[in-house]
């Protein structure tokens, strides 16, 4: 039942639909007043033209809820309808006012009612609109009725309570505008605060000069993949990677061009993990691990998926040349986590393998000793590719 009146799938919506089951409210309270005072006899009122009024109301409400319910309201400038529904409110004031001139005084409270309704949702120029159509719509209500036929007493009174109309309804309106700037000045504090915890985080999460994750997070990130695989049965591999003679490149070439170099290499790194997540929509973290090694993190990736991926970033590093004609190669130590070790104890394999690459004449992606399952057999051969010299 609550599904069919509020939409659980669209927030705007539900809450257009909550304001209007407010607006509701509130007529229904006028409405259950109106038939007191109709009955008491306190209010003078034709039963024609209260029956016509009652119909009135509840047939505008209905068109009003089917817009809001279909979605038709979507394709409006103001998809709320508030200034629609404040007009609309302030048409039924008016005719109960026209048909009914006892009703008048107590009705410029219910005239305040619905600028307050719209207050917090329109502009300024929509209030000043609302002002200027009730305060009109009061002054033909009078030169309607037989004003101009009445006693100079009553017209005085006619006068003061137009003027106590125009004075409610513009402080309404003024007081309406003053509070949507405040809004307005709020959404936007709010929109600045939203924006600098999202760059400190970007901060906080990256390295300096690579832009890649730095080590606290990447670990972070290796901790929760670590405990992810063994709640749900998953695989994950690892892979280390440190710029070969690196000591050399800043020698040579000088700190800045070094630094220049590790910014490219995770660059070239980069673009192929993300053709990787293409494949496999899912990320592939890199992050800095030491001054020039770098260590990425594969989920659901078995280890021979981790040697080609390292074996294609290897390859991109030795085959071009990087800014300045510096040749660079790296080397890659490769691992997958096994079910329930520490984490470091991954890392240390992938380590290994990697001591074991550039032992063994760096440019390499070495592997750590595989494993089979469980209680599988552990082969101590090597994967070893050798890249090219
Ligand atoms: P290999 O790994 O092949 O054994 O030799 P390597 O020369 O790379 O050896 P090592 O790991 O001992 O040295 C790493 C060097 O990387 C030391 C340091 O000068 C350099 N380095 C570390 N961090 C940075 C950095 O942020 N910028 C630059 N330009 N150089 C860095
Ligand atoms: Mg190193
Ligand atoms: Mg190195």
């Amino acid at each position: 039942m609550d599904y069919f009146v509020v939409p659980k799938n669209d927030e705007k919506q539900a809450l257009r639909l909550r304001r209007f089951g407010m607006a509701l409210v509130s007529y229904g309270l006028w409405v259950v007043l109106g038939l007191a005072g109709f009955f008491s006899g306190a209010l003078t009122v034709e039963p024609d033209a209260l029956l016509f009024m009652l119909g009135g109301i509840a047939l505008s409400n209905m068109v009003i809820f089917i817009v809001l319910r279909s979605g038709l309201n979507k394709r409006f400038s103001d998809p709320s309808l508030t200034l629609f529904q404040c007009l609309v409110a302030m048409c039924w004031i008016l005719a109960l006012m026209y048909f009914s001139p006892p009703a008048r005084d107590i009705m410029l409270m219910v005239y305040v009612m619905t600028m307050l309704f719209g207050m917090f949702q329109l502009n300024r120029s929509e209030l000043l609109f609302l002002a200027i159509f009730s305060l009109s719509g009061y002054a033909a209500v009078l030169i309607y009725d037989d004003v101009l036929r009445v006693s100079q007493a009553d017209l005085s009174q006619e006068a003061l309570r137009f003027l106590v109309l125009t004075v409610m309804v513009l402080w309404s309106a003024y007081f309406g505008n003053y509070v949507g700037s405040l809004k307005h000045a709020l959404r936007e504090k709010n929109r600045n605060l939203e924006r600098a915890i999202e760059s400190a985080t970007h901060q906080a999460e990256r390295d300096e000069l690579t832009r890649t994750y730095n080590r606290r997070f990447i670990m972070g990130s290796l901790d929760q993949e670590k405990v992810r695989a063994d709640e749900e049965n998953r695989i994950f591999s690892i892979c280390i990677f440190d710029l070969d003679h690196f000591k050399r490149v800043n020698d040579r070439f000088g700190h800045l061009a070094g630094d220049q170099v590790l910014t490219e290499f995770t660059m070239r790194a980069g673009g192929v993990l993300r053709t990787m997540d293409q494949v496999h929509r899912r990320g592939h973290p890199m992050g800095r691990y030491g001054g020039e090694e770098f260590i990425v993190l594969l989920p659901g990736t078995s280890l021979s998926g981790a040697i080609n991926c390292a074996e294609r970033i290897r390859e991109l590093t030795a085959e071009r040349e990087f800014t300045d004609d510096i040749k660079v190669t790296v080397s890659v130590g490769v691992a997958q986590y096994r079910a329930n070790e520490e984490i470091k104890e991954t890392i240390q394999r992938a380590d290994e393998a990697l001591y074991q690459a550039k032992s063994s004449g760096r440019n390499q992606v070495c592997a750590e000793p595989r494993f089979d399952g469980p209680q599988g057999l552990e082969t101590l051969s090597e994967t070893v590719i050798p890249g090219r010299s």
